[in-house]
């Protein structure tokens, strides 16, 4: 299995010039078309062989925000610019509203509560847009694969709208996959079910939508394997969210986990943060971060604020690549280590329903990435 962390992007002023920023480093990004249609300069504009650049269609942003959205824009959209883009889903969740800790919409409810309704234009979206990606696939030189994406919170639900979507178009491509977005987010038996059910479907691509936390990470590794995904990727903007906030991300010494110090310069003047980075850190956006600033003065504002969000992303990506490096050689000792919830999450992975433990809201920054 291969795993791939995907951060997902927002527009913003630093695409304008990508050679000025870290962006332009940056191998794989998930982009929505709800946030990204009207801009002129994508990131995604210089697609390489081997990089995910990967198209959400905007199902959250209806979810979350009642956005209004074109399934065949969305579609014309993500051939053009992406090489993984996901159906327009209607999630079957209301929304919360925006969370202050993580400044991020989540959603809510019961999914039987919109059930009906959700599935119902969920698989009229994917009836409208299919023509247009078989038109594409009639061309070698478009490497554009459509994924469907999967909800439900009981084995009735998933199977119905499984069925469901793939009574419109069943996704037999190997380069083709499914996305599930687990709710209540960070709910790792709710992630045992849900990939329980696509080992079941022998799906072999899995994405898991929306920032979940390392315990939900740790879970995708090692039940990734069991079932025998090539692929598990996972999307998440906390890293950057963090950064322009200016919190720095501190790795533990064991470098499994980090703490997160949020630095006040504007009203404290205080430079804890960027020391760190400066004077401490390693990584390799540190490492230039020094070589430019080696003695005194921290650079702009604007350069700070990068760094932090650089600095993040790589502390981030070692985190994760150390994890999956003991998830890869012990998985079932992993399991036990790494997650609190083993047991219950075995029992949910052999398809025993237990109750969920309901982790929808915050309880210390450290259970999100
Ligand atoms: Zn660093």
């Amino acid at each position: 299995m291969r795993q791939l962390h995907i951060p997902a992007v927002l527009p913003s002023p630093q695409w304008q010039d990508p050679t000025k920023s870290w962006f332009a480093e940056l191998p794989h990004v998930l982009v929505s078309y709800a946030h990204w249609r009207r801009q002129t300069v994508l990131p995604v504009d210089r697609y390489t062989a081997g990089a995910y650049v990967i198209g959400d269609s905007g199902g959250y942003s209806i979810a979350t925000q009642g956005a209004d959205i074109d399934p065949v824009g969305a579609m014309h959209w993500q051939i053009g610019h992406c090489n993984v883009g996901f159906i327009l889903d209607v999630p079957p969740y209301g929304s919360t509203g925006s969370d202050a800790l993580t400044n991020t919409k989540a959603m809510q409810g019961r999914a039987a509560d919109r059930w009906a309704e959700s599935l119902d234009k969920t698989v009229k979206h994917v009836r409208r847009a299919l023509p247009e990606y078989l038109r594409s696939r009639q061309h070698e030189d478009i490497p554009f694969r459509w994924w469907g994406v999967l909800h439900g919170e009981t084995p009735e639900q998933r199977t119905a709208w499984w069925n469901a979507v793939r009574n419109i178009y069943t996704f037999p491509d190997p380069d083709e996959g499914w996305a599930i977005k687990i709710h209540p987010l960070n709910d790792a038996l709710q992630l045992a079910h849900a990939l329980r059910f696509l080992g079941q479907q022998k799906v072999r691509q899995v994405h898991v939508l929306g920032g979940v936390g390392l315990q939900c990470l740790s879970t995708l590794f090692v039940l990734g394997q069991q079932i025998g995904l090539n692929l598990a990727t996972y999307d998440s903007s906390s890293s950057i969210k963090r950064g322009l906030r200016r919190a720095v991300m501190i790795p533990t010494p064991d470098g499994l986990d980090f703490e997160e110090r949020l630095e006040n310069w504007r009203d404290r003047k205080e430079v804890f943060g960027r020391a760190y980075m400066r004077d401490k850190c390693d990584c390799d956006s540190c490492q230039d971060y020094r070589r430019d600033h080696p003695v005194e003065g921290w650079g702009s504002e604007r350069e700070v604020e990068q760094r932090m969000v650089y600095h993040n992303h790589l502390t981030l990506l070692s985190i994760l690549d150390r994890r999956w490096s003991l998830a890869k050689q012990d998985p079932d000792g992993y399991l036990r280590a790494f997650v609190p919830q083993w047991a219950q999450v075995l029992k949910a992975f052999d398809g025993i329903p237990g109750k969920s433990i309901a982790t929808g809201t915050p309880r210390s920054l450290f259970d999100y990435l």
